[in-house]
C-alpha cells in the first residue's frame, strides 16, 4: 500500500536537491519556475554522473520492447506523458538560458535485421497502436538504400514520438542556472538534512533526494557502455535502433551503444565490448567504417525492483526521485513535474502513484 504523506500547501519554499545529475536538474528547473528558491548539492563533475554517460534519446515507444508489459503499464503511460512534456520543457530551458540542447524530433527508425527482429517490431507495433500511439511500417527493397544501409536491414518500424537531445548540453544548459545564480550550488557530498543546512547555513522547507545510483533505494546498478565516433558524410539524421542497440547521430558526434551489463567486474571501458559494438553499428550502416573513435565510456544506470521508477514521498516534507534506470533523460520533464507537484501539496496531473517508495514494485502492474 502506498504511504501517503501530508504535506502543507508552499507558497514560496525554501528546497534542497541532493544530486545534479538531469534528475536533480530538472527537479531543480521545475520549481524554480514555480517560484521557490532552490539549492542543488553536488561534490562530483558533470562529467562523472550517468546523465553525462547517456545517449540523449527520448524514446517512450522502442522502450516499450524493452521493459515488460507493452505499452498500457504505467510505466509505459509515464514514458509518453514525460515526452508529451519535453517540448514545454525544452522551450521553457532556451527560453532561461539561450543555451541550444539539440532537442530534435526527427522520428526514431527501429531496424529489424531478420525475422525475429522482424515479429517483435509486428508485435512493438500492436501494441502501439492498441494503446493509440502512432507508428508506421516501412519495408521493401528500397529501404536499406534510402537509409545508405547494409541488405541486413530488412524492415522498419518508424516512431514518430522518438526523439533525442543532446544530454551534455542539456545538462550544461541546467547547470549554467546554478551560475547565473537562479540556483544556489553547494559543492559537497550530503547525506542527511542537518547537513544540507550546516553546509548551506539555512532550514529548508522540504528535501528532494536524486543521488542516481547512490540514491537509497536502488537495489542494483546496470552498467552500460557506449562510444561515438567523429561525424563522416553519409549518416541519416534520425536515431537507428536494434535488438538493444543504437546509432544516435548528433552535429558533432555520433553515439553507437549500448551494453546492458548486471553483472560486471569493473566499472571501466572494455575493448572487446568496443569492438563489438563498433562491429555491429558497421554491418548496419557500412560509412561508419570510416568514421575514427572519439570516445569510449561506461555509466551505471539505477535500478529499482523490476525497473520501475523510484518517485515519491519519503517523510515529513522529504522526497526521492531516482530509480530511471535506462530511461532519465526521458523521464525528467514528468518526474520533475510530479516531485513538484508532491513538494507544494497540489493534486498531481502527472500519473505516478505506482512509482510510490511503498507502492507496486512491478512494471506490469
Ligand atoms: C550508456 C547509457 C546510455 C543511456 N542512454 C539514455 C538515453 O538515451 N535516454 C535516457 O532517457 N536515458 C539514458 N540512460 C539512462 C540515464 O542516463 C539515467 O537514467 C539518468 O542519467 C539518471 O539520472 P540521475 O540524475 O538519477 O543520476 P546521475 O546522472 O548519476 O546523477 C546523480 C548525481 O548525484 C550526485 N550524488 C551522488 N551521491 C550524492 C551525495 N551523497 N550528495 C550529493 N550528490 C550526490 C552524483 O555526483 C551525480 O551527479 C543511459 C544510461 C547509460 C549508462
Amino acid at each position: 500500500m502506498t504511504r501517503r504523506v501530508e504535506t502543507k500547501h508552499m507558497e514560496r519554499g525554501r528546497i534542497a536537491i541532493a544530486g545534479a545529475g538531469i534528475v536533480g536538474l530538472a527537479c531543480a528547473f521545475e520549481l524554480y519556475r514555480r517560484g521557490h528558491e532552490i539549492t542543488l548539492f553536488d561534490a562530483a563533475s558533470p562529467t562523472e554522473s550517468t546523465s553525462w554517460a547517456a545517449a540523449g534519446m527520448i524514446a517512450p515507444a522502442y522502450e516499450v520492447m524493452l521493459h515488460r508489459g507493452g505499452a498500457k503499464t504505467p510505466l509505459a503511460r509515464f514514458c509518453f506523458e514525460s515526452a508529451a512534456l519535453w517540448p514545454e520543457f525544452a522551450e521553457a530551458l532556451r527560453v532561461e538560458t539561450g543555451i541550444p540542447f539539440g532537442y530534435a524530433r526527427a522520428p526514431t527508425l527501429a531496424i529489424a535485421r531478420n525475422d525475429k527482429e522482424a515479429d517483435r517490431l509486428v508485435t512493438l507495433k500492436k501494441s502501439l497502436i492498441a494503446a493509440g500511439h502512432i507508428c508506421h511500417w516501412r519495408h521493401g527493397q528500397a529501404l536499406p538504400g534510402s537509409l545508405g544501409a547494409s541488405s541486413e536491414v530488412q524492415a522498419a518500424l518508424e516512431l514518430p514520438d522518438d526523439h533525442q537531445v543532446d544530454n551534455r548540453h542539456l545538462i550544461h544548459a541546467l547547470r549554467s542556472l546554478c551560475d547565473s545564480e537562479s540556483f544556489r550550488f553547494v559543492r559537497a557530498v550530503v547525506n542527511t538534512q542537518e547537513e544540507m543546512e550546516r553546509y548551506a547555513g539555512n532550514s529548508f522547507d522540504a528535501i528532494i533526494w536524486a543521488r542516481g545510483a547512490h540514491e537509497v533505494g536502488i537495489d542494483s546498478i546496470v552498467k552500460g557502455q557506449a562510444l561515438a565516433l567523429y561525424p563522416v558524410a553519409g549518416v541519416p539524421e534520425q536515431v537507428l535502433r536494434f535488438g538493444a542497440g543504437y546509432i544516435v547521430p548528433k552535429p558533432d558526434r555520433v553515439i553507437i551503444g549500448a551494453t546492458s551489463e548486471e553483472t560486471y567486474s569493473h566499472t571501466g571501458v572494455s575493448q572487446k565490448a568496443t569492438k563489438a559494438l563498433f562491429e555491429e553499428a558497421v554491418a548496419i550502416l557500412p560509412i561508419l567504417s570510416k568514421a575514427k573513435i572519439m570516445e569510449v565510456w561506461t555509466g551505471l544506470r539505477p535500478r529499482r525492483g523490476n525497473g520501475v521508477p523510484l518517485i515519491g514521498s519519503i517523510g515529513e516534507n522529504e522526497y526521492v526521485a531516482a530509480g530511471l534506470h535506462r530511461n532519465g533523460v526521458l523521464l525528467a520533464p514528468a518526474t520533475a513535474r510530479r516531485v513538484a507537484d508532491l513538494v507544494e501539496g497540489k493534486p498531481s496531473a502527472i500519473d505516478a502513484e505506482a512509482f510510490a517508495p511503498s507502492g507496486n514494485m512491478d512494471a506490469t502492474a
